[in-house]
């Protein structure tokens, strides 16, 4: 043909890694190597009476006392073999075991968000998954929320719209999450019912006129909050970048500016410290 390849030191490095990686998952799954970590998002406007706690689990490997791989570098591997439906499902259920500690322990009321990947939501049985794990681990409606990317929705919009209508059946908050990454936002929204919308950091990036970027995303806010859909603005960090989301009536702010994810005791730790970070 006409194409030319390529190779270097660096990618067979990077392809020795991978399959370094791949051969691992399983037993690392199996050692619970892999641990949640949970991201704070903040409310920004008032608190409503019996109002939860919320929180993004993201996984983290770790191995000999070190974090041994970032989600950057392994989710796309998974995607890609296959793997990822085990490690959802792991984290998904480790969501769970955490609320139940969590309600042992007389902690405040709290919702955890779980990412879901495309691979996982068009899995048979998925459901009924979602369904078995929450029943198990005693979990209450609202206790866990599901965040799908705006590509489910594009590449499978009829399975996906029924999976939304189970999910909320059963009592599962749905996120769509990177939204504004996608192809597709504004069609997205109009026809699918999920309950919150998270901003990707995309449209917070200092970039071209401010004004304009300000524009849209007050009529996003806007179009959201008519929708009855809540608003996570993701990937925030600085304070002035909060005061504005405020103003623009955000609900929720998630982002180093906060809090990076913390492992579960220091995230408890946070909570009991400052869990009402700068409300008004
Ligand atoms: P995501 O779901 O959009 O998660 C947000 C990512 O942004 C996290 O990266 C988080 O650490 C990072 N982040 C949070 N605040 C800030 C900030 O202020 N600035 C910047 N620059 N970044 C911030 P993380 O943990 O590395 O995860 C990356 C992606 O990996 C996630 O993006 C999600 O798509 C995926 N992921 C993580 N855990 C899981 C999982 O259990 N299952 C699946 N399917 N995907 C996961
Ligand atoms: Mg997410
Ligand atoms: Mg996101």
């Amino acid at each position: 043909g006409s194409q030319i390849g390529f190779y270097s030191k660096a990618l067979r490095e990077n392809i020795l890694r991978e399959m370094l990686l791949e051969s691992e998952m399983q037993d690392s799954l199996k050692r619970d190597e892999f641990q949640i970590y949970l991201q704070p998002q903040v409310l920004l406007g008032s608190r409503r009476a019996g109002e939860r706690l919320r929180a993004e689990a993201l996984v983290r490997w770790w191995r000999d006392g070190r974090m041994y791989a970032l989600p950057d570098e392994f989710i796309g591997l998974f995607e890609r073999n296959g793997s990822i439906v085990d490690l959802d499902y792991y984290v998904m259920r480790k969501a769970c075991e955490l609320l139940q500690f969590w309600r042992a322990n007389g902690l405040p009321p709290l919702c955890i968000a779980v990412n879901v990947s495309p691979l996982t939501m068009r899995q048979a049985g998925f459901e009924d998954y979602c369904c078995r794990i929450k029943r198990e681990h005693g979990v209450e409606d609202g206790e866990i929320e599901l965040e799908f990317t705006e590509s489910i929705a594009v590449q499978d919009y009829e399975l996906f719209r029924s999976v939304l209508d189970r999910l909320h059946a059963e009592g599962f908050v749905c996120a769509m999450d990177d939204f504004g990454t996608g192809q597709s936002s504004l069609n997205v929204i109009q026809s699918l019912k999920v309950d919150v919308l998270k901003l990707d950091r995309l449209f917070f990036a200092p970039k071209g006129e401010p004004e304009r970027q300000r524009i849209v995303l007050a009529a996003i806010l806007s179009l959201a909050r008519q929708l009855h859909m809540s608003t996570v603005a993701e990937g925030i960090e600085d304070e002035a970048q909060v005061e504005e989301l405020r103003e623009l009536g955000c609900d929720y702010v998630q982002g180093f500016v906060v809090s990076k994810p913390l492992p579960v005791r220091e995230y408890i730790a946070w909570i009991e410290g400052k869990g009402t970070w700068k409300q008004k």
